[in-house]
């Protein structure tokens, strides 16, 4: 399934990838979320040669407060010959129109025209598009998904999130969103979105912290922590935290049948023991001969770093 109106479709790869480019290029890559800004300079191949910083008051800037927070991180991208600049952002984004449509907790920038701005201030081609769906393009240009046309890249941890890339393209309908708000139980938990049984609600880290509480196993446990506790009760729920994440990845896998998942984040702290249960649940989801066996692959590129190669990435796709 190919949605026709995607602002995601990816030029063919002999255009994409320039045979030589200038020694000279760079990536530009922004990070836009609630109450920070990050900015970065990447080379061609993805890897991040300058990174800079702000925060603004996300209840209470304006505006123009987002203006000036652009403002102190575009510095970083005078000095340099940019290819473009891709935009990660939080939200609800309209990569056509280049605004920012709505955020929660962030009045200032309901309908803030990031590209435009952003352009005004650097003179670059710019593009935007909804942070977490984005994290899939620094995977098929610069990571574990490079050379393939259809995988699924995975956020874990405090902010849960699926992006497919299907053949060669980002299936990013207006509208769509991450997957963390899919229901995987009919009788769950009431979410933040007000509904019950989102998948956000068995396979964050906040369910972790308090299932972990409720076994009597401390307030802040952490994934890290209770691999490394190594003993019956910590293990029990390592891996029910596993099967959770894989109930919202067992759903993406019957749908699109990525064959790859790609797991940013939290996830890396549980190890191997932590994927496999979550590959071996994918594989027992394939009902038929002749598709892929599910892989799951677990990042090295740090949490920091994810949206920011998604952003380059998102340059190297489009402009
Ligand atoms: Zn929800």
């Amino acid at each position: 399934m190919v949605h026709k109106r995607s602002p995601l479709r990816l030029v063919p790869e002999a255009v994409a990838q320039p045979t030589a480019p200038a020694a000279s290029q760079r990536l530009g890559a922004v990070e836009l979320v609630p109450g920070r800004v990050r900015a970065a300079v990447l080379s061609m191949a993805g890897r991040i040669l300058e990174r800079i910083e702000t925060s603004y008051d996300a209840a209470s800037a304006t505006p123009a407060d987002i203006d000036t927070a652009l403002t102190e991180t575009a510095v970083i991208f005078a000095a340099h010959e940019l290819t473009g600049i891709g935009v990660a952002a939080a939200g609800l984004v309209d990569p056509l129109t280049g605004l920012i449509l709505e955020v929660n907790d962030v009045p200032g920038l309901h309908g803030y025209p990031v590209t435009e701005r952003l352009g005004e201030l650097t003179g670059a081609s710019v593009r935007v598009e909804h942070r977490a769906r984005l994290q899939v393009l620094g995977d098929r240009w610069f990571g574990a998904g490079r050379g393939r046309r259809t995988f699924a890249s995975v956020s874990t941890g405090e902010v849960l999130g699926v992006g497919v890339l299907y053949d060669g393209e980002v299936l990013a309908p207006p509208g769509g969103r991450s997957g963390a708000h899919m229901t995987v139980s009919a009788s769950g938990e009431r979410c933040t979105c007000g509904n019950r049984g989102c998948w956000k609600t068995v396979a964050t880290t906040g369910w972790l912290r308090a299932r972990a509480h409720t076994a009597g196993l401390g307030d802040r446990a952490s994934l890290a922590s209770l691999v490394s506790r190594g003993d019956e009760p910590a293990g029990r729920i390592v891996q029910e935290y596993a099967q959770n994440l894989a109930l919202g990845l067992v759903n993406v896998q019957q749908l699109f049948a990525p064959g790859l998942f790609i797991l940013h984040g939290e996830a890396r702290e549980g190890g191997e023991g932590f994927r496999t249960v979550v590959e071996q649940r994918l594989r027992d989801a394939v009902a038929f001969a002749g598709a892929e066996q599910p892989r799951v692959l677990v990042s090295e590129a740090a949490v920091d770093d994810v949206a920011l190669l998604g952003g380059a990435g998102l340059v190297l796709s489009y402009l």
